[in-house]
């Protein structure tokens, strides 16, 4: 057991996927080091708000938070199905990929048995660097939680999850009534109790979230009608060219990291569609039947508004106003809605375009370093700084496959490891010793 005064080796922020890994690879690989992770959540739960039925994971399931770095390790996805005697049932199933909401109890599942080094219900709110001198003599980080605890620690891994990504019409407007669709299922819910079950639905983006709300909102009871708007000709297909899945590999970490500016936007507009803006076809074939169906049944339901870029929106007591703006004919159109989705993805770290320059949790930190460089261990550059790491945000600096996604994480995990044994050798060395 930790003491508040004790200062830490390792602090994780965030219990998310990335951090889960972390900690296997710190009992694995580093188990002398005093590490505790703050998660803001009550409980261990992967995107709860987005566990839609039938839905499947995009990462092939060996992909876990383990079995890359260690296939013998008990924290495996396939361990998990043999401990919970369902390794047969499970292999029969027809499927391509497993259900997410299997995967999810997979999470859950393994981030038990880390339960005595996680405070859940602890959101992390500040991070503040003491230098030595003080009375505490050593160079720590102290990080604040909301409910009033100070954490002291010698390393920082941040893995909160990227921000969500609001576009412009909806920034000006603060409203229960839009939302992220990280909140997607809570707000359904919500939109559908308070108009007793006559909900009209946007949905906002042409991601694979997109297509899966649009699919689920569609067929909810208490949903009278839901309109997509995506600015694209159509809802595209991912790119699943094994090809190009390669940006899954280990090695292209390492080629995109050494890459040039110039050359890393050029691959990252090339393989965008290898995750973004894109869907797998199962949903898209989904959608695109149920489109025609109802218009067998001359029903009106579901709409699709292609090519339409939303131009505003207005709060208004009788619910949001879309206006939007066919951009081909260049007509425009309002709606009204009950309940507006922004399916329109998380920010990456950088200066242009759908980018943040740090973490909003480090802005006291990096707020005075012009630009925030990330060596390949994801460990930051920051002067005079103690080592932090992010863990799961750095799309911009290791290429597509290292953020938002399961493939690289066990990978990750262990570089970090690596590096924070190399950087706090002092500590690691005296425990083997004691
Ligand atoms: C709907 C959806 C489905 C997805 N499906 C897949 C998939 O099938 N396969 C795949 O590879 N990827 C998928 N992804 C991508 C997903 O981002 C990763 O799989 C994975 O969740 C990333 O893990 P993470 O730990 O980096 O982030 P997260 O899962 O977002 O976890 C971050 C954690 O940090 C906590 N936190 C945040 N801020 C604080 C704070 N200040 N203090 C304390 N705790 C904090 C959060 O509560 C959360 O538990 C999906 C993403 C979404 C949105």
């Amino acid at each position: 057991m930790i003491s508040s005064t004790q200062i830490l080796d390792v602090l994780g922020i965030g219990f998310g996927p990335a951090n889960i890994a972390l900690a296997i690879a710190l009992e694995e690989l580093a188990p002398t080091l005093t590490t505790r992770f703050m998660e803001k959540r009550s409980d261990p739960l992967w995107q709860p708000n987005m566990l839609l039925p039938g839905s499947d994971i995009q990462n092939h399931p060996l992909r876990d938070l383990v079995t890359p770095r260690n296939p013998r390790s008990r924290y495996s996805f396939t361990n998990f199905l043999y401990e919970n005697q369902r390794l047969y049932e499970h292999l029969n199933l027809p499927l391509h990929y497993p259900l997410r909401l299997e995967y999810a109890q997979y999470v859950s599942w393994v981030a038990r048995f880390f339960e005595d080094q996680v405070n859940y219900s602890s959101e992390a709110v500040s991070i503040e660097l003491v230098k030595g001198g003080s009375e505490e003599g050593t160079n720590h980080y102290r990080v604040y939680s909301a409910d009033g605890q100070v954490y002291r620690t010698r390393s920082l891994v941040l893995a909160p999850g990227r921000t969500p990504y609001i576009p412009d019409p909806f920034t000006k407007i603060i409203d229960a009534r839009i939302q992220h669709l990280n909140n997607y299922l809570p707000a359904l819910q919500e939109a559908i109790e308070s108009t007793a079950g006559e909900c009209r639905v946007a949905v906002i983006g042409g991601s694979q979230s997109a297509v899966e709300i649009l699919l689920h909102a569609s067929e909810h009871a208490g949903v009278k009608e839901v309109v997509g708007y995506t600015r694209n000709f159509g809802y595209r297909q991912k790119d699943t060219s094994p090809f190009s899945d390669e940006v899954y590999f280990p090695e292209f970490v390492d080629t995109f990291h050494r890459a040039n500016p110039e050359h890393k936007s050029r691959l990252r507009r090339e393989l965008l569609h290898t995750n973004y803006s894109a869907s797998d076809i199962d949903v898209l074939d989904r959608l695109y039947i149920k489109r025609y169906e109802q218009y067998l049944r001359n029903e009106q339901g579901l709409e699709i508004k292609n090519c339409h870029e939303v131009t505003a929106c207005d709060a208004r007591t009788d619910g949001i106003e879309v206006k939007s703006r066919q951009f081909l004919e260049g007509k425009t159109s309002r709606k009204t809605f009950d309940l507006v989705i922004l399916a329109t993805g998380f920010l990456d770290l950088g200066s242009g375009e759908r980018q943040e320059p740090y973490p909003p949790l480090l802005a006291a930190l990096a707020s005075n370093h012009d630009g925030m460089q990330i060596a390949r261990d994801y460990r930051l550059e920051l002067d005079g700084h103690l080592p932090t790491y992010l863990n799961g945000l750095c799309e911009s600096s290791h290429g597509m496959g290292d953020a938002g996604s399961f493939s690289l994480l066990a990978l990750r995990s262990k570089a970090i490891v690596e590096s924070l044994v190399a950087l706090l050798p002092t500590r690691v060395e005296n425990q083997r010793h004691a």
